[in-house]
């Protein structure tokens, strides 16, 4: 955990962005750098901005948690981290999301470089119905030429980096599918990982698990942090407050823009909030 670092914007007024030099001061407060930038990043569905003016750090080999009512914004931010929303007609970013010092917005930037950097693991498993090796290997394929014994390695190291490996490697040849949800959901962290990423954002990786499969999740993001930085996006607020390090709050404006109203170490947040609008909702009383 790193040191208390407050953020705190209104929400419903103009509030004077906070620029990437105040999200470096924040990196500095707390020792740690920022392996993701945003810079007053808007995101638009045609003309309704849905996202407004979000500057943050996501601290590098931290979990970072991005919390708020419903509607607020959170998976359009999220998605905005590896540009997924590229593929939503009509979807439109302003501003800069920074990976380490790359604009991943940038137009020499190559879309699948960036997504394989920073992959995604969605709120239903969603395995291919291919075998469990090859639904892990299906990466690596893609993106290199890889012999079958290095593919072998590979796979049994993002099964077992994922925790699965001893339950699945008398059948790796049976089909994803057929596994139980939570199994799955650490199928599809393999499969995210064996293509050696950088950043692995979740969105409401648990929703869908019941609490056995949602707590060995947990664990497990907890062991990724070391390698990775991950971005979670949870309404789970007990979830948010075991695994995050650093959490983001979203509101969202009367206009229904999302704004992140504040920013902060996630102890700070869950037991002494800035903003009164968090507190209220991290204890339940309202969202
Ligand atoms: P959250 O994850 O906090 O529930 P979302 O990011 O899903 O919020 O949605 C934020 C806003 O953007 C909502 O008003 C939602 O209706 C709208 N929205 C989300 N996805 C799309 C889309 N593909 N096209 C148009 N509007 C969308």
């Amino acid at each position: 955990m790193g040191q208390s670092v407050s953020v705190t914007l209104p929400v419903g007024v103009a509030a004077p962005p906070l620029s990437v030099a105040s999200t470096a001061v924040l990196g500095a407060a707390s020792g740690l750098s920022a392996k993701i930038k945003l810079d007053r990043m808007s995101v638009y569905y045609g003309a309704f901005l849905a996202v407004a003016e979000v500057s943050l750090p996501v601290y590098a080999h931290q979990i970072t948690a991005i919390i708020g009512p419903s509607g607020c914004g959170k998976s359009t931010l999220l998605r905005a981290l590896n540009r997924m929303n590229d593929l939503i007609p009509r979807a439109r970013l302003t501003g800069k999301v920074w990976l380490d010092d790359q604009d991943i917005y940038a137009p020499e930037m190559d879309v699948v470089d960036i997504r394989r950097r920073v992959g995604m693991v969605f709120q239903r498993p969603n395995p291919f119905p291919k075998s469990i090796y090859d639904n892990v290997a299906y990466g690596p394929r893609l993106y290199d030429r890889i012999p079958k014994s290095e593919l072998d390695e590979m796979v049994e190291r993002s099964l077992r980096r994922a925790a699965l490996w001893d339950e699945v490697k008398d059948k790796l040849k049976q089909s994803g599918m057929a596994l139980s949800g939570g199994q799955q959901q650490r199928l599809c962290i393999a499969r995210a990982i064996a293509v050696e990423p950088e950043v692995i954002l979740m969105d409401e990786p648990c929703s869908a698990l019941d609490p056995v499969a949602t707590l060995k999740i947990e664990e497990l993001m907890q062991e990724l942090e070391t390698d990775y930085t991950i971005v979670i996006v949870t309404h789970n607020m007990q979830q948010a407050a075991r695994v995050s390090d650093y959490t983001a709050m979203m509101m969202m404006r009367p206009d229904r823009a999302g704004q992140v109203i504040e920013f902060d170490v996630t102890t700070k947040i869950f037991t002494r909030p800035s903003d009164k609008r968090t507190e209220d909702y991290v204890t339940g009383r309202f969202g």
